[in-house]
């Protein structure tokens, strides 16, 4: 080992699914929207002025804070925007997480959490899902320096309800509660309307699913005003200008079309409803998705060996090779026409 090796900082990095290089897939591995973004975000990309570009964007992002806090019933004072929820989840990580107590997050939820723990150096423990998955609220009724999970869980695709939330809340009202809703809109019941009554939580949401807008990478936190300016000082003691000008301008378009952003959910809902059932015919078990994805794990074939064919026919989902989950595929919900082949392709195991 050279001398200054020793002081390279040793990570273990996410590992996001896989970007196919040949466009020719059906892609149902990452969670993406299979629709495009509301008509407004074109009409805004193509009326974008390269102009601008030579100039630095609103370092504050207030364009989008204010629409977000409008639609949500929030002050502008209570969003926080980032380069997609990793990049605010990040953050969050950075800004709240610094007690000598562990974090505490599920054993099965999303895998960055570990990742940005170890980044940081912060202590945590993961509390294990019980046997249908579902996360034991009474395991984070003790001492933590903060608390995360998803809701709906990923990849698990479950839903907690409201109330499940608000226990969590009340036994803990020493640590900043985050709860991740990338996939709320599928299914869920918002936290934001708990913001009101808790001082202590953050609800981070994303542009990347229900808005189909992934590649723009857009995501925000809401919550206390203290807890947003806290996020922003380490924001701008870290990078100014997270938003560029283009995703400022699109974000602001997807959030005012609400009829568009409602219509594409009933479609994704739709067409998850229905995958429920053609899955079961095909010998699969589905847990009870509130996402955009599926759960699911057939009664003979290993997932593994699903997914490696599915991919050699061009199918792509995700596998996880890791405890408890390795018999388990998770199945973007895309188009009706995408689904028709991945059933086609998947009733040889039936
Ligand atoms: N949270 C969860 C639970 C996710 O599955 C994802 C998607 N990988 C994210 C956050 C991050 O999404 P994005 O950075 O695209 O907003």
């Amino acid at each position: 080992m050279k001398p200054w090796e020793k002081n390279i900082r040793q990570v273990e990095p996410y590992v996001p699914g896989e970007q196919p290089k040949n466009g020719n897939v059906v892609k149902l591995n990452t969670n993406e929207n299979p629709y495009p973004p509301a008509p407004g975000v074109e009409k805004a990309r193509l009326a974008f002025s390269d102009d601008s570009l030579r100039l630095y964007p609103d370092p504050a992002a207030s364009s989008l804070t204010d629409v977000l806090a409008e639609y949500y019933g929030l002050d502008s004072d209570q969003v926080f925007v980032g380069v997609g929820s990793d990049d605010v989840l990040a953050m969050a990580f950075l800004t709240f997480f610094n007690s000598e107590l562990p974090v505490l997050f599920p054993d099965i939820t999303y895998s960055f959490y570990s990742v940005w723990a170890d980044l940081y150096r912060i202590p945590y423990e993961r509390p294990a899902l019980d046997e249908n998955f579902r996360i034991v609220k009474e395991d984070y009724y003790r001492p933590n320096g903060g608390i995360i999970f998803p809701n709906p869980n990923a990849p698990t695709s479950l839903v907690e309800p409201l109330s499940f939330i608000r226990d969590i809340l009340d036994h803990n009202q020493e640590s900043v509660v985050i709860v991740d809703e990338a996939y709320i809109d599928f299914g869920g019941e918002s936290a934001v309307s708990l913001l009101k009554e808790y001082e202590n939580l953050l609800v981070v949401q994303t542009f990347s699913k229900s808005r189909s807008m992934a590649g723009m990478r857009i995501g925000y936190a809401m919550g206390n005003s203290s807890l947003i300016r806290a996020l922003n000082d380490v924001k701008y003691s870290y990078n100014s200008y997270t938003m560029n000008r283009p995703s400022l301008v699109m974000g602001v378009e997807a959030v005012k079309d609400d009829a568009y952003f409602r219509e594409t959910i009933q479609k994704i809902i739709k067409t998850r409803e229905e995958a429920k059932s053609r899955l079961a015919d095909l010998g699969f078990t589905c847990l009870d998705s509130a996402s955009n994805f599926l759960f699911a794990t057939h009664k003979r074939v290993p997932a593994k060996q699903i997914f490696t064919e599915l991919k050699e026919e061009g199918i792509f989902v995700r596998y996880f090779n890791s405890a408890r989950i390795d018999n388990y595929l998770r199945i973007t919900v895309g188009t009706p026409e995408e689904m028709e082949k991945l059933y086609q392709a998947l009733a040889r195991y039936q």
